[in-house]
C-alpha cells in the first residue's frame, strides 16, 4: 500500500467519491465517514457515503446523516454509487469482509482504493492509505488527513462534531491509554472551530430510552458472570433476552465495558445470540491482548484492548466453549 500522500494528485480535480465503513457502524465509523464527507464536499468533490447497514439510533442526529445511503435499504443506489465512483475511501475497517454485504462489490471494484484505519493487520488490498494501530480512532486519522492536505482552516462545526463523536466513543470519553497528547490537541483545535462538546455527550450518553436503562439493570443483575479467579467477566444475551424490554439495535452497545469497572476485572466478554451467528465482543485493560484472543479462538480481530469475533456454533455451545478457553488460558 502506498502512502496517502501519493493519492493527493488524484484529489486535485473534482472527483466522484464513494466512502464506506464497517457493518454495524459505531460512532467512529459514522463520525469518520461523515467528517470526511463534509471535508471532501467542501473541496468540490461529489461524494456518496454508504453505510453497509442501519446505524444505531444514538447517531441519528449527526450532521450529514441524511446524505448517507444504507445498503440494506438502498442496495441498488449504493452499488450504482460504487460503480460510478472514481475513487473509494474505506474507513475504520481493514478487511472487506467487515462490510458484510459490500464485500464482493468492493473486491471487484477496480478504482483506486484508499484506506484510513487503526485496526491491526490490514489486508493487502488497498492502493493508498494510512493504517496506524496506535491511533485512538479513525476520526483522529481523518483529522490528520485534513491537516496533511493543509486544510485545517476548512474545519467547521459539522466536521468537528463528526470527528469528535468518533474520538470520544473510541477512547471511552478520553480515558483509554490511546488518548494521547495529540488527541487532546486535536480536541482543542476542534473547539477553536466551533465544537460544542457537551451537546455531543448528551446526544450519545444521555439519550437512552427508559427501557434501555432498565435493560442494563436486568443485564447486570441477571446476565453477568464474574470469574474473579481469572480477573474476567462474561455477559451473555440470548435472542430471548434481546426481546425483553423492547430493546433496539444498538441498545447493547457499551454493555461489554461495564464489568471492567469492577475492581480487579481486566477482561470482559459479551456474547450475543443473533439470527445467523453468535457475536462476541471483547474488552481488556492492561496487557491482555484481546485482538489475538479473538483471532485465535473466534474468527475475529480488532485492537489490543477491544476486539470482536463470531461463531456459527450454538449460543449455549459458544458459552461453554468460551468458559473452557478461559480456564485453559487462565488470564491474570
Ligand atoms: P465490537 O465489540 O464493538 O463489535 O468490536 C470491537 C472492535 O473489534 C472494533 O474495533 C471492531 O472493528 C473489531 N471487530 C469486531 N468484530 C470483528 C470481527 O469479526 N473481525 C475483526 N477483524 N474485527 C472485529
Ligand atoms: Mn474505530
Amino acid at each position: 500500500m502506498r502512502s496517502i500522500q501519493d493519492a493527493f494528485p488524484l484529489l486535485q480535480s473534482p472527483k466522484k467519491i464513494f466512502i464506506t465503513t464497517h457493518h454495524k457502524p459505531d460512532g467512529d465509523a459514522i463520525g469518520s465517514m461523515l467528517g470526511l464527507y463534509h471535508y471532501l464536499v467542501k473541496k468540490g468533490h461529489q461524494v456518496t457515503p454508504v453505510s453497509p447497514g442501519e446505524i444505531p439510533e444514538f447517531l441519528e442526529w449527526i450532521p450529514g446523516v441524511n446524505m448517507m445511503l444504507n445498503y440494506e435499504e438502498q442496495p441498488k443506489e449504493s452499488i450504482k454509487a460504487l460503480k460510478e465512483a472514481e475513487l473509494i475511501f474505506c474507513l475504520d475497517f481493514n478487511d472487506f469482509s467487515r462490510t458484510k454485504h459490500l464485500e464482493a462489490a468492493l473486491a471487484e471494484a477496480t478504482q483506486p482504493k484508499i484506506l484510513i484505519d487503526h485496526h491491526l493487520f490490514p489486508k493487502p488490498v488497498w492502493d493508498y492509505g494510512m493504517s496506524i494501530p496506535e491511533k485512538s480512532s479513525t476520526c483522529e486519522m481523518v483529522y490528520d488527513f485534513i491537516n496533511l492536505c493543509c486544510d485545517n482552516a476548512l474545519i467547521d462545526s459539522d466536521i468537528a462534531e463528526c470527528l469528535y463523536t468518533g474520538v470520544m466513543t473510541d477512547t471511552g470519553s478520553f480515558r483509554f491509554p490511546v488518548t494521547t497528547a495529540s488527541v487532546h490537541s486535536m480536541i482543542a483545535n476542534l473547539m477553536h472551530h466551533g465544537l460544542e462538546h457537551s451537546k455531543i455527550h448528551e446526544h450519545i450518553y444521555d439519550s437512552w430510552s427508559e427501557n434501555r436503562m432498565r435493560f442494563l439493570g436486568y443485564v447486570l443483575i441477571e446476565k453477568m458472570e464474574v470469574f474473579h479467579k481469572y480477573n474476567a467477566a462474561l455477559i451473555s444475551l440470548s435472542k430471548k433476552d434481546m426481546g425483553l424490554f423492547n430493546v433496539q439495535s444498538g441498545d447493547s452497545e457499551g454493555l461489554v465495558n461495564y464489568p471492567l469497572s469492577i475492581s480487579g476485572i481486566r477482561f470482559a466478554t459479551l456474547i450475543t445470540e443473533r439470527n445467523d451467528e453468535v457475536k462476541m465482543s471483547f474488552r481488556s485493560k492492561g496487557d491482555f491482548d484481546v485482538s489475538s484472543f479473538a483471532r485465535q479462538h473466534f474468527d475475529g480481530g480488532g485492537h489490543f484492548n477491544a476486539s470482536g469475533g463470531r461463531t456459527k456454533t450454538s449460543f449455549k455451545e459458544t458459552i461453554a466453549n468460551f468458559k473452557k478457553i478461559l480456564s485453559d488460558i487462565h488470564p491474570q
